[in-house]
């Protein structure tokens, strides 16, 4: 990355954004848009467009249309899948300028921002790209009087929510795969992340995909969400986001056309050091990374610390060291380490919930207020009782809890002890206990001796009230597609 590019990117104007809906673009000029302000320095980028509920009708339409005109499902697997892997190659050919843009519009820091947006969507889209021409259909172990055959049919249309922290990586998760297996889209963005987004669909237009086939609409989740997860044209719908939403997708489905509803939600995810691990340096960074990257807006974030009793104040202390070590500030600068959060609202709510809390060892400010930006300290929180709101429920901020435990048993308990179960960490050399570990932790991702970084191959999903889908991995395909059985007579 050559931070003189990042510099000339950054100043460019952006271009009004405009939603994709079937062949046409609706951007803001007929009615009012969105607001779209920078969390970097609290400017004012551009306006979002605010879809209205003919829109995604509209959007959902033309999704119908290209799914029952077969201009995507029924083209030749190789053929569909020149035209993924043109678009990841678009993607890439493009990786800094989405990542620019994306982090002007959510804060991400830069060095993160390029490596899990831009690179890491290609990479999802060329991974689901390469399994298109490479899945078979199935013969049943029938008696030899009849064939029993198992076709996989795509679902139709694919409704897409997703949420404003990594809006690239987390579309391709569910676009991918929803693309590979045949599917029309519609995609809802964030509407404090819409930006990349928009661009990132426009090159998979350029690079083939037909008109119809990849609708995006931006707007409110309240307007623009609901419609499209109220839609009786859309098949399935693939959430990613909080569970406070999530709740309501599935209500939607049931008052409407019972489709299916994918949810990622929200995480409070252990770490779990024990005092026989090979390296407390080494975890204590693993600790720091896994829970401020991005300033702590990482679903998996391992917010919750559990250090074995024997170790808990020395590590305590390497942890706090290393946190006010942490370089806050202009995420488009190569060298910051945690941007700023996605907007000056999120800021405010992530310091609501700190005050007046005891026991900050570290950290619980804002700071740089100056530049108009949204930024706050690393922090770190020790002392609280294991049923405080603060170690139970997902802040999606810069704040991570500590608690002591005396055994493994005590670990375990700690660790399961909220309605949440999307990731974990562990930190022990003893491989029967890291084992059992493995086991008892009632998580979708249990990290042993790292955190974070697992690549596609991988699913990753909530066990508890984290979600109910997988994303990634080719486990994925089965949410959006449909087994059709045929029995014949021979
Ligand atoms: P959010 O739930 O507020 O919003 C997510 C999306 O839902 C947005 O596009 C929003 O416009 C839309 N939405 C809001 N209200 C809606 C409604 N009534 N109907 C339909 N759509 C609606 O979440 P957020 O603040 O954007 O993202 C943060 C949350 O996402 C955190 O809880 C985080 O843990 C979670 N998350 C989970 C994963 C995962 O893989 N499990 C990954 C990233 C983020």
């Amino acid at each position: 990355m050559n931070q003189d590019r990042i510099d000339e990117l950054r100043a460019l104007p952006v271009t009004s954004p405009a939603m994709i809906i079937g062949s046409t673009r609706r951007g803001s000029h007929e009615r009012p848009g969105l607001d779209v302000v920078s969390p970097i320095d609290g400017s004012h980028l551009t306006q979002l467009p605010n879809a209205t509920v003919e829109d995604v009708d509209a959007a959902v339409q033309a999704a119908r249309e290209s799914y029952d005109a077969g201009r995507w499902a029924k083209l030749a697997p190789m053929a569909r899948k020149a035209v993924m892997l043109r678009w990841a190659a678009r993607i890439e050919e493009h990786a800094l300028e989405l990542a620019v843009l994306g982090v002007r519009d959510n804060g991400t820091e830069i060095a993160m921002a390029f490596k899990a947006e831009p690179l890491s969507a290609a990479g999802t889209i060329r991974y689901y790209a390469e399994a298109i021409d490479k899945l078979y259909g199935e013969i049943a172990p029938t008696d030899l009087s009849v064939l029993g055959l198992i076709h996989t049919e795509p679902v139709g249309v694919v409704g897409a929510i997703v949420p404003w922290n990594f809006p690239l990586m987390i579309t391709a998760w569910k676009l991918g795969p929803a693309l590979a297996s045949g599917n029309s889209v519609v995609l809802k963005p964030s509407e404090i992340a819409s930006l990349s987004v928009l661009r990132m669909v426009e090159l998979g237009l350029e690079a083939g995909i037909p008109e119809g086939v990849f609708n995006v609409v931006t707007g409110t989740g309240e307007v623009a969400g609901q419609a499209l997860a109220r839609s009786m044209e859309v098949d399935a719908l693939a959430f990613t986001g909080s569970g406070f939403v999530g709740r309501k997708l599935m209500e939607y489905a049931a008052q409407s056309n019972l489709k299916r509803v994918y949810l990622e939600l929200g995480g409070k995810s252990p770490h779990v050091v024990f005092a026989d691990a090979a390296d407390l340096d080494d975890a204590a960074k693993a600790v720091v990374g896994g829970i401020f990257r991005n300033a702590g807006q990482v679903c998996v974030a391992g917010s919750r610390l559990l250090v074995e009793e024997s170790i808990h104040d020395d590590f305590v202390v390497k942890v706090c060291a290393l946190s006010e070590k942490m370089r806050v500030g202009d995420p488009l600068d190569t060298g910051t380490q945690i941007g700023a959060l996605s907007s000056e609202h999120h800021l405010k709510s992530v310091l609501a919930r700190l005050h007046g809390t005891p026991g900050i060892a570290t950290g619980g400010n804002r700071i740089l207020e100056d530049t108009g930006g949204s930024y706050m300290q690393p922090t770190v929180v020790t002392g609280l009782d294991p049923s405080d709101a603060l170690v139970r429920n997902e802040v999606f901020g810069p704040v991570l809890t500590v608690t002591p435990f005396k055994d493994e048993v005590e670990a375990v308990a700690l660790a399961n002890d909220t309605d949440l179960g999307l990731a974990s960490g562990v930190w022990t050399q003893d491989l029967s206990r890291a084992h059992r570990m493995i086991n008892a932790i009632r998580a979708g991702m249990v990290h042993v001796n790292t955190y974070g970084g697992a690549d596609v191959t991988v699913p990753l999903g909530g066990h508890k009230q984290s979600g109910n889908g997988q994303d990634k991995s080719l486990h994925a395909l089965s949410k959006f597609t449909n087994k059709k059985t045929a029995w014949i007579k021979l």
